[in-house]
């Protein structure tokens, strides 16, 4: 199976990945944590893409989908995988789907999870709290200044998937204003209907 999380910053979709793989025994595959170990790494690309992230814009499609290719070819990722993250835009969308095409596989499913940007900006609110709470280190672009450039370039450039991969035939959209259980089982749902979900 493999299944593409869309959504903006925010929606959640890194919380129902997270179970989503383990339910399904896929990996996640998130290229802001891929992004994210690059910079920690310090390597060439890690830098390079350490001032965009933090100004909110995104990493240039070439070097996302590189990273998403050499991934996916690794064998955990036989049976099949949940991209969290990407793609972002329809350059990169068209590049996974030649990379897809290339080794005779397909998308199964697109989720997109609907929140309104109102709710996301009072999430991040809560999650930079309750990070800090816990000890932990903030993400270096989640302060609200970033965050809003971060949702204006998901409306300017991700959005356009939703309609790209509802005229596929592939979307199913989630209402991620909800709970967070509430929305697992919507997602569980749609899989189990999907007849993608062995
Ligand atoms: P978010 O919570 O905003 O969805 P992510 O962890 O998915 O955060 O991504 C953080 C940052 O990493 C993005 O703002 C962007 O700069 C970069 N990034 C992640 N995925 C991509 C991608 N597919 N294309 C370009 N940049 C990306």
């Amino acid at each position: 199976m493999i299944l593409i999380f869309l959504g903006p910053p925010g929606a959640g979709k890194g919380t129902q990945a997270r179970r989503i793989s383990e339910k399904y025994r896929i990996p996640q595959l998130s290229t802001g944590d891929m992004l994210r170990a690059a910079v920690a790494s310090g390597s060439p690309i890690g830098q390079q893409a350490k001032t965009v992230m933090d100004a909110g814009h995104l990493v240039s499609d070439e070097i996302v989908a590189g990273i998403v290719a050499e991934r996916i070819e690794q064998e955990d990722c036989a049976s099949g995988f949940l991209l969290d993250g990407f793609p972002r835009t329809l350059a990169q969308a068209e590049m996974l789907d030649r990379i897809l095409a290339d080794q005779d596989r397909h998308i199964d499913v697109v989720l997109a999870l609907n929140v309104d940007d109102k709710a996301l900006i009072d999430r991040l609110k809560t999650r930079v709290k309750e990070t800090l709470a816990a000890g932990k280190e903030v993400r270096s672009d989640d302060n609200v200044e970033t965050f809003s450039k971060r949702l204006e370039v998901y409306q300017a450039q991700t959005a356009p998937l939703v309609p790209f991969y509802a005229q596929k035939g592939l979307l199913r959209e989630i209402d991620g204003m909800q709970p967070i259980e509430a929305v697992a089982r919507e997602i569980d749902d749609v899989l189990g209907h999907s007849g993608t979900a062995q």
